[in-house]
């Protein structure tokens, strides 16, 4: 035994994170809302700043040794990404801007061109509005149904009567892995197996697990997947979709334009193969090279020890929310452990409003989410307009959730005093 203690996986990584040295108001910052973007590390930071002082030009378009140099970085990331969730085939990543982008490629390419009026599509009520709007429209234009599965009563998503919603009319089922709201963790393996029961695909939202959760996608069995950069170290700007090989080959192009053509005519095109058909443009080069340097990065530090880390957090988050006598939290418990959900908590306090909460927290250097955190179905079934959130990474530490139920205890004073 020693008496030293050892650091914590988040004290010895924060310091790759420039930002977390900042103030704010003249307090040192607490960055809680790495649901809503993570921070960013000096190994990508340094990534895209050198692509643009050494090597920035155009790809595919090889005339010269920067051309050809910028193709293989960006073609690199790709197989990183590829490895990151383990892909079959790089074939398989498409790059994109977010995962937005990558949902709406799937609903315009696949969705307008094979649904008909009466097919079914499932989503869940917790979905995000980038899970919700574009199967909205889809539905709007095809005569597609949309199908909602509801919430346990331990605000989690309803396997029981997701299984009756499904049957022969089921040709989608798009749910989120990790809700940004409830933090549940969906029993995706499972939901994907059921609807593959009567051959429905299955889009799964993986923005809250990408970043936080080792993935597998041949073991998932998913037919699309969809994740953002900037939730996972890398800038904004870039995403993208796995899509099964086959699949992918099966579906028209999303955009047209360069990059993504083999021959073109004055009145047709052939298409370019995997992946480039749905890359249509100038890609975002140096975001996607600095994408494959956050994948490097998080493999470095190890995904299975970044969730580890990160339940522990959990634990102690809800260990302390749990000491507010008002306060509620939103979605299931975690164990004494942390496990069973993310390191995000959703929280009201009676009687106060989460954004003038949220604004108080700024003031002491605390920075959290308030609102419908793009999941306001959600709420409205919550039965409240907003919440506050604040969601933590592995550059978080327990020092800084002592400081933050520190500020939040005053914070709920002062709207106590001022009440009275
Ligand atoms: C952030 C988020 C999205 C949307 O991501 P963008 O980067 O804005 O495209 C979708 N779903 C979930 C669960 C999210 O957390």
């Amino acid at each position: 035994m020693t008496l030293l203690q050892e650091k914590t996986l988040g004290d010895r990584l924060r310091v790759d994170f420039p930002i977390l040295s900042r103030d704010v108001y003249e307090k040192r910052l607490i960055y809680f809302d790495s649901a809503a973007t993570s921070q960013k590390p000096h190994a990508v930071l340094n990534v895209l700043r050198d692509y643009y002082e050494q090597i920035n030009a155009n790809v595919h378009r090889g005339a010269h040794a920067l051309s050809a140099e910028a193709t293989d970085a960006y073609e690199g990331a790709r197989d990183k990404v590829a490895g990151f969730i383990k892909a079959r085939s790089r074939n398989e990543i498409v790059y994109t801007r977010n995962a937005t982008e990558a949902i709406n490629l799937v609903a315009y390419s696949w969705g307008l061109n094979t649904l008909k009026p009466g097919d079914e599509i499932i989503v869940s009520v917790m979905e995000h509005h980038s899970n919700l709007i574009p199967w909205q429209i889809v539905a709007q234009k095809t005569g597609a149904i949309l199908k909602h599965v509801q919430l346990t009563e331990t605000e989690e998503f309803d396997l029981e009567q997701y299984k009756t919603l499904l049957s022969e009319r089921t040709k989608l089922v798009s749910v989120v892995h990790v809700s940004n709201t409830l933090g549940c963790i969906n029993p995706v393996e499972e939901i994907i197996k059921l609807a593959h029961q009567y051959e429905a695909k299955v889009l799964i939202d993986a923005c809250q697990s990408v970043p936080h959760l080792p993935i597998n996608v041949q073991a998932m069995d998913c037919d699309w997947l969809v994740a953002s950069g900037h939730k996972m170290c890398a800038p904004t700007g870039i995403g993208f979709l796995y899509g099964k090989l086959d699949l992918l080959e099966s579906m028209p192009p999303f955009l047209g334009g360069g990059e993504m053509i083999q021959d073109v005519f004055l009145d047709s095109f052939t298409c370019a193969e995997l992946p480039h058909k749905f890359e249509a443009g100038t890609p975002a080069i140096g975001e996607a090279i600095a994408l494959g340097a956050a994948v490097d990065y998080l493999s470095g530090i190890g995904m299975g020890n970044i969730h580890a880390y990160e339940e522990e957090l959990t634990a102690y988050l809800f260990k302390k929310l749990a000491e507010f006598p008002n306060l509620r939290t939103y979605g299931p418990k975690p164990d004494r452990e942390g496990k069973g959900r993310a390191a995000l908590a959703a929280f009201n306090v009676a009687g106060l409003n989460a954004s003038d909460l949220s604004t108080l927290l700024d003031h002491e250097g605390v920075a959290i989410r308030s609102g419908h955190h793009c999941t306001q179905p959600l709420h409205r079934i919550l039965g409240v307009t907003g919440s506050a959130r604040s969601s933590l990474y592995f550059y978080n530490t327990r020092d800084e959730i002592d400081r933050f139920v520190i500020a939040l205890k005053d914070t709920i004073d002062f709207f106590k005093s001022v009440a009275e």
